[in-house]
């Protein structure tokens, strides 16, 4: 049994996992670099530890500095959160090192599955559809433009070990090549370490849906449904929700894609929670594999909202030995086990009105919605410093719905009612998104942001919500069922509860 857990991570997802570990009754430790010396995730532990520098390398990134944090504090299990260490095997292998239990998969997967190049081969070995491209390890420039040619341009190039949309161009012809090849392998170097490059053929306007595994210690692998990631910036997911308006009408493709998903997991011997991404056209209905993410994901909570659980929950039962067999019939391929809708939109400390620049500074004032069926995963609280050196994802809001309207207009509600100041972010944007018809309407794909908001500037803070207020007009259905989550008061987060050492 985990009695103490350390969470190698910050901002959001830091404060998450320690309220769940406040419910199971574990004690936590925060670890945090100099520019977090004040931050909530540190307030909110029962413990925290300074390992070293802002720079991301010299503390996040730094796996001695973070198990002996551990060691120190007698935390006998770490969770990665995601970013970061999150899907490095050495980290899960230093851990196993000390004895210390790593809340995720066990290295094997990991590398098996960590590199699109391995993780395509293994999905080919198991008859799941994959892209048309090339994956070759040590792929040079010039195999690359051979190759790009016979799958025949539009084509995409990637790094093998991308994440977050970066290593990454779109290559329209054969004069695009040469520069797209290295400014890519350049981007992925300095991200990344490594600069192996595939491609594939892209897709037009394709859909971006995924879906969400556990599997436990003894070979049993549940789907807990998809998440339609489609309303992307630059190939990162920015409105994320659950269940996929693009299955509405075509209930065939889910029972192949779950299975297409746990073949996958399967394959790779996959332990604990991941996430099995697919890119779909749209056109036609197919479905292609794209990568696994080894890992919790960012947008985990639209799943926790129609299925009521606890993901985090459930991965430190799994590490911890449990079963997920009573899971089963919760998650069968009949979609019953799905309560309404859910939406989550990412908050960002950004300024969309000038190329989305990452805004840093002092939060002088947050002020967070509070309403039925809204859930918010914030990382920073008034007087919160947003350091320069990491991600800028503020919070995050989930909006739960008996239905896909209910849930927008709850969302957009909610965005309106989320007061920050001190740094700029991307709320008047988000509203826009939210009520644009072809959001409205489910029309998605991953191309909708940069057609209908390249050039986006703020209007007037609106009155009327657009296609939103005639579905705010709709009779709401009937009652939306409670995700049954307590909301710890900001006051639980007292230093009192601090050890510092
Ligand atoms: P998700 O689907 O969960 O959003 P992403 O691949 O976008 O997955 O990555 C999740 C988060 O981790 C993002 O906030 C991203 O900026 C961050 N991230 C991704 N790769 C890395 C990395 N190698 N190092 C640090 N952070 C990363
Ligand atoms: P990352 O590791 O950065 O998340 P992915 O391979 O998962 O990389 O792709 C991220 C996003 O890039 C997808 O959600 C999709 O929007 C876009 N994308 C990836 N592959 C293709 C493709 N072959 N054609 C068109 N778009 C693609
Ligand atoms: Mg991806």
């Amino acid at each position: 049994m985990i009695q103490k857990l350390l969470i190698a991570n910050r901002g959001e997802i830091a404060v998450r996992i320690i309220r769940t570990c406040r419910e199971m009754g574990i004690r936590t430790v925060a670890v945090y670099s100099e520019a977090d010396a004040d931050a909530l995730h540190v307030r909110f532990a029962d413990h925290a530890v300074a390992i070293g520098e802002s720079e991301p390398t010299k503390s996040y990134l730094n796996i001695e500095a973070i198990v002996g944090a551990a060691i120190a504090s007698g935390a006998d299990a770490i969770h990665p959160g995601y970013g970061f260490l999150s899907e490095r095997p050495e980290f899960a292998e230093a851990c196993e090192a000390s004895k210390i239990v790593f809340v995720g998969p066990p290295p094997a997967a990991m590398r098996a599955l960590g590199d699109k190049i391995s993780a395509k081969t293994l999905a080919v070995k198991g008859g799941v559809p994959i892209v048309p491209g090339y994956f070759e390890q040590g792929a040079g420039a010039k195999e690359l433009a051979q190759a790009a040619e016979q799958v025949g341009y539009p084509v995409m190039l990637k790094a093998a070990a991308g994440g977050g949309g970066r290593g990454m161009r779109v290559v329209r012809n054969p004069d695009e090549f040469e520069e797209a090849f290295a400014t890519a392998s350049d981007e992925a170097r300095k991200a990344f370490g490594n600069d192996a490059m595939m491609l594939e053929k892209l897709i037009d306007r394709p859909r971006h849906i995924e879906v969400q595994i556990l599997a436990d210690l003894y070979g049993n692998v549940e789907c807990l449904f998809e998440r339609e990631c489609s309303t992307q910036r630059r190939h990162q997911k920015l409105i994320e929700e659950t269940p996929s308006p693009f299955f509405a009408a075509r209930p065939q493709i889910w029972p192949a894609m779950r299975e297409s998903a746990v073949k996958v997991a399967r394959l790779a011997q996959y332990r604990n929670a991941g996430t099995v991404e697919f890119i779909v056209d749209g056109s036609t209905g197919e479905f292609f594999f794209l990568e696994v993410n080894a890992r919790l994901q960012v947008e985990h909570p639209v799943t926790e909202a129609i299925t009521g659980l606890d993901l985090v929950r459930w991965q430190l039962l799994i590490a911890q030995g449990e079963s997920i067999e009573g899971l089963r019939p919760k998650c069968n391929a009949s979609r019953d086990g799905i309560c309404g809708h859910a939406i989550e939109a990412r908050i960002i400390a950004e300024d969309p009105a000038r190329g989305f620049l990452p805004s840093a500074g002092r939060i002088v004032a947050w002020a967070e919605p509070r309403s039925p069926g809204i859930r918010v995963d914030g990382g920073f609280a008034q007087d919160s410093e947003v350091p320069r050196f990491y991600d800028s994802l503020l919070a995050k809001v989930i909006a739960h719905g008996s239905n896909r309207s209910e849930a927008i207009v709850k969302l957009s509600t909610a965005l309106l009612d989320f007061h920050i100041l001190g740094v700029h972010t991307n709320i008047a944007y988000l509203l826009d998104v939210l009520s644009h018809p072809d959001f409205v309407a489910g029309d998605l794909d991953t191309a909708f942001l940069s057609r209908h908001f390249a050039d986006w500037q703020p209007g007037p803070v609106p009155e009327e919500m657009g296609a939103l207020s005639e579905l705010a007009s709709e009779p709401a259905a009937s009652a939306v069922t409670p995700r049954g989550e307590p909301r710890p008061a900001w006051t639980l987060a007292d230093s009192f509860r601090n050890v510092r050492t």
